[in-house]
């Protein structure tokens, strides 16, 4: 086997790194040590990208690496559940117990009793997808629908291109119109910003699509604050003013594209009249849009997630990533989309997962709450969360809460920090963060692939996903030795291409195919089974339950008529480091729909629907569009006054496409609590 690499030798002060975290960006990191502690994190030139800076949430990631809530020590539950109270054991006692229960529950209830829970709080390649899914297979588990995020648009996307590569960040600058179509790039893929203002600097026009006044939205030419949940009406009146107008490229759809007269049939229904008023624009703004993206070029759309959050999300997705290809703005540099890069490598867990998957039970993880409370064939009698933290980020959050509260549910929590999630674990096992393990990183902005790897000494008893996945395998039998991370890091990158694998393991960073700036229908194509655009898919039409590009009514109701959204903050990802937010969340509400309740700045709130109620200050503030309330994403329970957050609120209603979330479709309304 090959030794190990360190880029540096060990105890040097300065480690060469990257940022594996759920951000597109898989920032390159210099890490400087001291006396075997973390003394200052900040951002490496070896990715372009990253430019030497990085955000402030991982420059002071050791509040988390060192903070109070750490788990140093494995724990069994003493307490209540809920309540996080927990007897430190070594970890033999705490494998055993986990070992033991699952087997019991196996050898009674069938492996689909035991549902292993799992998203992207570690995004790196051997943080999720190695030895977990060894022993999830070889136990006959339930299978987990990973579609907390992305899956809307990941399906729209593949089925369109095959997840053909896109526009990176640095194209921005030849681009001579963007537009950020639910997207916030301040707060959440940084290194995106001034590559933008350097466009506009070079005379490119800004179109900001989004509920929310956000930074660049103040930066914009033109800004579109539509209703939540009617990005779909808006891109197909877009499409129908490309047709009925001759500025479709009708030669480019004829050579490259299927599907075109079904996608042109659903745009005929949305005239720009009827599209902006359901979104609730001017008519005038959009049909200048339109005009704006007919006319220009190179032409790039920074398709988001954030429009996915609802019923038609993924319709919504389909039609904003057919723009390009309706109008024609692929084939230069700086125009086309730019929607995730992670596959530009092709790079699957598949070429290094070797048991195969069983066909056992498929859980939406959406539906954790109906599944903990409701399932029945077999009962979920034992759960396993790890880089995860779904008490506070699923939908309808209460049901999940009194799933997680069952007594006869066995739970293991492995997390780097005691989450509202740990707090109900039976057994409670402590992790590494990303500066104590190996790891590899992937971004999903640029197009680049980083070794991560230790700066210090895993703090505590912590240990790696790998190690503990492979302890557990070997307690229950389907395996002989526990496996660390550095051996899975040597053991994935044998799977790879020995390109990839010889420049990460020698250099740390992997060369990106076409110098990690491919231009879209010059150096890559749609990776469909036939190499064109399908506007149309039959397969995906067919899961569609409404069909594709079908615009399904904004659930508002006389009784709740605002709609909640909860946008990505710049002090966590996802939930991630929620920990160290000190102050209760805010409801931002725009000043005529505080004035219509008489409500103002300052006042404690209760922010309600039949699902429940969430108890907060309220902040005043034309931020937000009329008829739109926001709370932050990735809250946890202590920052609000009743233990709630947004997700409390949100249905567990489905989109239309990839089973994802459709957070954007809570409608609630908003009263005084009176004064704390
Ligand atoms: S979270 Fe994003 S911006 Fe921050 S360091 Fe990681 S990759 Fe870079």
């Amino acid at each position: 086997m090959p030794e190990t690499p360190r880029l540096r030798p060990w105890g040097h002060a300065t480690i060469d790194t990257a940022c594996p975290l759920d951000c597109p960006d898989s920032c390159s990191l210099h890490v400087s040590v001291e006396e075997g502690k973390i003394k200052k994190i900040d951002g490496s030139h070896r990715s372009q990208t990253t430019g030497g800076y990085i955000c402030a949430k991982v420059r002071n990631f050791d509040r988390r690496v060192y903070g109070e809530d750490r788990l140093l020590y494995p724990g069994l539950r003493t307490g209540p559940k809920g309540k996080g109270v927990f007897a430190r054991v070594g970890w033999d006692e705490a494998l055993d117990a986990v070992a033991g229960a699952f087997a019991e529950v196996r050898d009674r209830w069938g492996g689909e009793a035991i549902l292993p829970f799992s998203y992207g709080g570690s995004n790196g390649l051997l943080s999720q997808d190695t030895q977990d899914a060894e022993l999830w297979r070889k136990l006959g588990t339930s299978r987990l629908a990973r579609t907390v995020c992305a899956a809307p648009t990941g399906a729209a996307f593949q089925a369109l291109y095959g997840k053909m590569p896109g526009v990176t960040y640095a194209d921005y600058a030849h681009a001579k119109l963007i537009v950020i179509w639910g997207a916030n790039p301040s707060a959440s893929h940084i290194h995106l910003v001034p590559v933008i203002r350097e466009a506009q600097r070079h005379g490119a026009a800004l179109v900001v699509i989004d509920p929310r006044y956000t930074q660049l939205a103040r930066l914009a030419d033109l800004y579109l604050a539509i209703r939540p949940g009617t990005d779909l009406p808006v891109a197909l009146a877009v499409h129908r003013f490309l047709f009925e107008n001759g500025q479709a490229d009708m030669a480019f759809l004829a050579g490259h594209a299927r599907g075109v007269s079904e996608l042109r049939a659903r745009a005929a229904d949305w005239p720009t009249d009827r599209a902006a008023a359901e979104a609730g624009i001017d008519a005038e703004k959009l049909d200048r849009f339109a005009r704006m993206y007919a006319e220009r070029s190179p032409a790039v759309i920074r398709c988001g997630w954030g429009l996915e959050r609802s019923r038609s999300g993924g319709s919504a997705a389909m039609a904003v990533l057919a723009l390009p290809a309706v109008g024609g703005k692929f084939g230069v540099r700086g125009g086309g989309y730019t929607m995730s890069n992670s596959m530009a490598w092709g790079l699957r867990a598949a070429m290094w997962i070797q048991t195969p998957e069983p066909a056992t039970r498929l859980v939406n993880m959406n539906h954790l709450g109906r599944a903990l409370t409701e399932y029945d064939r077999p009962p979920v009698r034992a759960l396993f969360v790890y880089n995860c933290n779904p008490a506070v980020t699923m939908p309808d959050q209460s049901r999940v809460l009194r799933g997680l509260a069952r007594d006869d549910l066995f739970t293991v929590v492995f997390d780097q920090v005691l989450t509202d999630t740990a707090r109900y674990a039976d057994v409670l096992l402590p992790a590494t963060t990303f500066l104590e393990h190996y790891d590899i990183a992937k971004a999903y902005g640029p197009v680049s692939l980083q070794l991560v790897q230790p700066a210090i000494d895993a703090v505590g008893e912590a240990r790696s996903n790998p190690d503990v996945f492979s302890a557990l395998a070997a307690r229950l039998g389907f395996a002989d030795d526990a496996e660390g991370d550095a051996e899975t890091l040597i053991r994935v990158t044998s799977a790879m291409p020995e390109n990839i694998r010889t420049d990460l393991l020698d250099h740390g960073v992997a060369t990106p195919p076409h110098d990690g700036a491919p231009v879209q229908f010059v150096d890559v194509f749609p990776r469909t089974p036939d190499g064109k655009i399908d506007l149309h898919s039959e397969a995906l039409a067919a899961s569609a339950p409404v069909g594709l590009y079908v615009y399904q009514p904004d659930p508002a109701t006389d009784r709740y008529p605002l709609a909640l959204i909860s946008p990505a903050s710049s002090r966590t990802i996802s939930s991630t480091l929620g920990e160290l937010r000190e102050h209760t969340a805010k409801l931002e509400m725009h000043p005529e729909d505080a004035s219509a309740r008489g409500l103002s700045e300052g006042d404690s709130v209760r922010v309600f629907n039949d699902l429940g109620e969430v108890q907060c200050e309220l902040k005043v503030t034309p931020i937000v569009r009329t008829g739109t309330v926001s709370l932050p994403k990735g809250l946890w329970r202590k920052s609000t006054f009743n233990g709630l957050t947004a997700n409390a609120l949100a249905p567990d209603t489905l989109a239309d496409l990839g089973g994802g979330a459709c957070f954007n479709d809570a409608r609630v309304e908003v009263a005084s609590l009176g004064r704390h």
